[in-house]
């Protein structure tokens, strides 16, 4: 089960906390026993740092606010229709769109919101245009941010969830974000953030120098062997990354195409990567 809410104190720290109801969190017990049973002395730990730190700061994480993916105005809203990816919950969903999860239920006659299934198609009454929802969680682990390209036409992290499943992978989407392509119903220059992010697990995308545990991984759909980045494919990039590496303090030497970890041996992400061209919009990107 994915911890996927409004990102509070309370909900981000209390192992096995799943949802919430009204003013009642759902807690997963089993989770929350296996955890308590295995890191007791930690457990009881965290249940007073937290009452602590709630007393003192009630929003530590942030979802920030993204500019919609197109730069042209803003068009009418109208009914849209989206495939749930990994991870995704109503809440998640209704902010893309800026929708009520309400309406989310209402329109999809959901019986139990929970039961919401990966690969589900949902109607989305009145949606706005689409906007990408990133947390920034609270951590200390983040010391690089690691591109890739997925080497690949097509894909999102749907699909890459399914792919990294059937290689064994028993968490799946090894990336902890996916910025799409125009392709596999997604809008090109989409940011996905993975259940990896949503639940601030090691990454499964560079085992070179030891990066999983401490480095953010980015993956762009497309082969930059054979074709460019697109144009708000890089927007997105230079937005995303700008704002992990502001908010996790992360320095511009340890934002590195994958290729360039020590002891890896890859052209990812592709030849046509134009590196220049992103770290000079990094480093002058004040508002992007
Ligand atoms: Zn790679």
């Amino acid at each position: 089960m994915i911890i996927d809410l409004p990102p509070t104190r309370k909900n981000y720290r209390f192992p096995g906390i799943i949802g919430a109801k009204g003013r009642r969190f759902v807690i997963d017990w089993p989770k929350a026993k296996e955890k308590a049973n295995s890191r007791f002395f930690y457990f009881i730990l965290t249940i007073f740092a937290s009452l602590y730190i709630t007393a003192c700061s009630s929003v530590p994480s942030k979802t920030i606010p993204m500019p919609p993916i197109s730069t042209s105005l803003p068009g009418p809203r109208m009914d849209a229709f989206h495939t749930v990816g990994p991870g995704e919950t109503l809440w998640r969903i209704g902010k893309m769109y800026d929708v009520s999860v309400d309406e989310l239920i209402q329109t999809n006659h959901l019986s139990n919101p929970q039961d919401l299934k990966m690969g589900q198609e949902l109607k989305v009454p009145n949606a706005a245009q689409i906007k990408p929802v990133v947390t920034l969680y609270p951590s200390d682990k983040w010391e690089y941010i690691i591109i890739h390209h997925s080497g690949t036409e097509e894909g999102s992290a749907l699909q890459f969830h399914h792919w990294h499943l059937n290689k064994g992978w028993d968490k799946g989407v090894g990336y902890h974000f996916v910025i799409d392509t125009n392709q596999s119903s997604k809008q090109d220059g989409q940011i996905e953030s993975t259940p990896r992010w949503i639940k601030q697990e090691d990454g499964a995308h560079c085992k070179a120098d030891e990066m999983n545990p401490r480095a953010i991984g980015i993956c762009l759909v497309g082969n930059f062997d054979e074709e460019k980045v697109s144009q708000k494919q890089m927007a997105a990039l230079v937005f995303l990354v700008n704002k992990l590496r502001r908010h996790y303090k992360i320095p511009m030497d340890h934002v590195l195409g994958h290729g360039k970890v020590p002891g890896a041996s890859t052209h990812c992400p592709g030849i046509h990567f134009p590196w220049g061209e992103f770290t000079n919009r990094l480093r002058n990107a004040h508002s992007e």
